[in-house]
């Protein structure tokens, strides 16, 4: 299991090889450190919560809404009634 997320401090991607209760994460780049607990990230410097959703954000966005387009065949079949 790999995940990847964003470091709540500077913004910096962290790889999560694994991911268990009490795991200490620390960014490479501002040195912060995040204990894995519940869900959550526990981010030590400011005793601030992040659940792993919220730092898993990606940037891209744009890419996630093109599933409506494979719905299209099923209207032609319901014309003929
Ligand atoms: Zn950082």
């Amino acid at each position: 299991m790999i995940k990847l997320i964003r470091c709540p401090s500077c913004g910096e991607e962290i790889v999560l090889n694994d991911l268990y209760k009490g795991m200490e994460v620390q960014c490479k780049l501002c040195n912060c450190i995040m204990i894995y607990q519940d869900g959550k990230f526990l981010l030590l410097d400011t005793n601030e919560e992040f659940s792993i959703e919220e730092l898993a954000q990606e940037e891209k966005g744009e890419e996630e809404e093109l599933d409506e387009e494979f719905d299209e065949d099923y209207y032609f079949e319901e014309d003929e009634y």
